[in-house]
């Protein structure tokens, strides 16, 4: 007897998906110019076609759990080519968009990180931990510690940004955002890799049964060049050229980790405290990595702008902004330091700190919660030997 098939439409979701970028969605006409067009889609149940009608008929379980959207790397080729100007790319950008809210809990910080209106009150957030912590630190532990950890008047003769806010001020806020980040990432992650398995097993895209991690491990390590050196990004044809400032801004990041994580040993382990010798090779890294991320944010911006046929939406111009100007603001702390600015130097730093915690904190939120998903469903690919 064949088996029925309950399909759910969920009328709010297409109407979301409209709003974060795929308000054309609905012109589409099933031709299937954009599974042909698209380079990187398997020929098995090819994409963004298939994901077109799903969209349009409201089934938003099935998408939001459909790892072929993470393949899909936004460079836009179908979108030239779609006869109709349905923009398939930025109806895949816009699923993206709402799987990355609907996975990552508390569902209101996930709508704040999507409203230009909470820019404030997400600043606001970290300013006031600041403030409130620092003023806690200074009544607390000051005294007994001899040290000032939140100092509004820092001595001028030597410009030291941890004068101003503490290095383990700045540390006590960081640490847990961070933390707070890596427990919605897990939750959220848990969830999709539960859900994507079960909506693979009913389209047949994998056998019936349980995920075995073993496997997926091995597959995550196989799968990690792939992302590092953009190998998909590189068989895109409109934008192929976003592949390396993309890298510009990955590898900025991989530098400023590595940098932030050594400093941390220095400091704590070997009472190694700044501000560093611009000749520590350390500082170096620090550096180019702080260089690489604004010329490579700057050239994302560009690009962006100059591709006037794609829709950009806010939760794109939030990220661009907000890693630009912590490329900016960190480089602007740091020569405005050496140029002896100190009140410059000592403002410009407390932005950048806020824009840090919001690096962290807000992540899984916006979209750079995408390099993390679409790690995770590219590996699932591999695992299912999804070619
Ligand atoms: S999105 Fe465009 S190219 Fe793709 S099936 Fe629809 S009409 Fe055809
Ligand atoms: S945007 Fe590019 S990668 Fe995504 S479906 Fe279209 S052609 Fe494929």
């Amino acid at each position: 007897m064949a088996e029925t098939i309950t399909l759910e439409p969920d009328l709010g979701f297409i109407k979301d998906v409209s709003k974060l970028g795929g308000g054309d969605l609905k012109k589409c006409y099933q031709c299937a110019t954009c599974s042909v067009a698209c380079k990187i889609s398997p020929d098995n149940k090819p994409f963004p076609r298939k994901e077109m009608i799903a969209a349009s008929w409201g089934l938003k379980d099935r998408l939001i759990a459909d790892y072929d959207v993470w393949l899909c790397h936004n460079c836009g080729d179908c979108t030239t080519l779609c006869p109709r100007g349905a923009k398939p790319g930025d109806v895949m950008g816009a699923i993206r968009a709402y799987a990355v809210k609907a996975y990552s809990k508390p569902a209101f910080l996930a709508d704040w990180v999507n409203d230009p209106s909470k820019i404030p009150l997400l600043l606001a957030i970290p300013a006031i931990l600041f403030i409130v912590v620092g003023f806690i630190f200074n009544a607390v532990f000051g005294h007994a510690f001899h040290t000032t950890f939140l100092n509004f008047s820092p001595p001028n003769a030597i410009i030291s940004h941890a004068n101003f806010i503490h290095t383990t001020l700045v540390d006590v806020i960081m640490i847990p955002a961070f933390f707070f980040a890596i427990g919605v990432f897990a939750f959220g992650l848990k969830n999709f890799l539960n859900d994507m398995h079960q909506q693979a097993i009913i389209t047949g895209k994998a056998e019936n049964k349980p995920l075995e991690m073993g496997g997926f491990i091995q597959a995550l390590i196989r799968t990690i060049p792939t992302i590092l050196l953009h190998k998909k990004f590189n068989e895109c044809g409109e934008n192929k050229d976003r592949a390396t400032a993309h890298l510009l801004v990955l590898f900025s990041f991989i530098g400023l980790f590595i940098v932030t994580n050594i400093f941390f040993v220095a400091m704590y382990v070997f009472q190694e405290h700044g501000p560093y010798s611009q000749m520590n090779p350390v500082k170096w890294l620090a550096n180019i990595s702080g260089v690489a991320l604004i010329v490579g944010s700057f050239l994302l911006i560009q690009k962006r702008r100059d591709k006037t046929d794609q829709y950009s939406a806010y939760k794109d111009w939030y990220l661009l902004g907000l890693v630009f100007l912590l490329g900016v603001t960190g480089m602007g702390s740091e020569l405005t330091r050496l140029a002896g600015w100190a009140g410059v130097s000592y403002g410009v730093y407390f932005i950048h700190l806020l824009l840090i915690f919001s690096l962290f904190a807000y992540t899984p939120f916006s979209k750079l919660a995408h390099l993390v998903y679409r790690t995770v469903a590219m590996t699932y690919a591999e695992y299912t030997n999804r070619k």
